[in-house]
């Protein structure tokens, strides 16, 4: 099997290219690898929705406070 992408002579059975590594038989790669790729995607997804809630919230303490010392200066004005 000829590598499409660098035209290397790979044997029929070959899952990847020897020698650029491009992959040869997509469909034959067993399913539960492709699922635990997505899962590990999946996982860094999670872990950055879960981080930005926090970072949110530290932003609106922050505008908060920024607030009322803005109101606080005017008022003793
Ligand atoms: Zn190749």
């Amino acid at each position: 099997m000829k590598c499409p992408k660098c035209n290397y002579e790979n044997s029929q059975e070959a899952l990847y290219c020897g020698l650029c590594y491009h992959v040869l038989r997509k469909e034959e790669i067993p399913l539960e690898v492709i699922h635990y790729e997505a899962e590990k995607d999946f996982d860094v997804i999670s872990i950055q929705d879960e981080t930005k809630p926090k970072l949110r919230s530290i932003y609106i303490l922050i505008s908060i406070i920024f607030i009322s010392i803005i109101l606080f200066v005017i008022i003793s004005k």
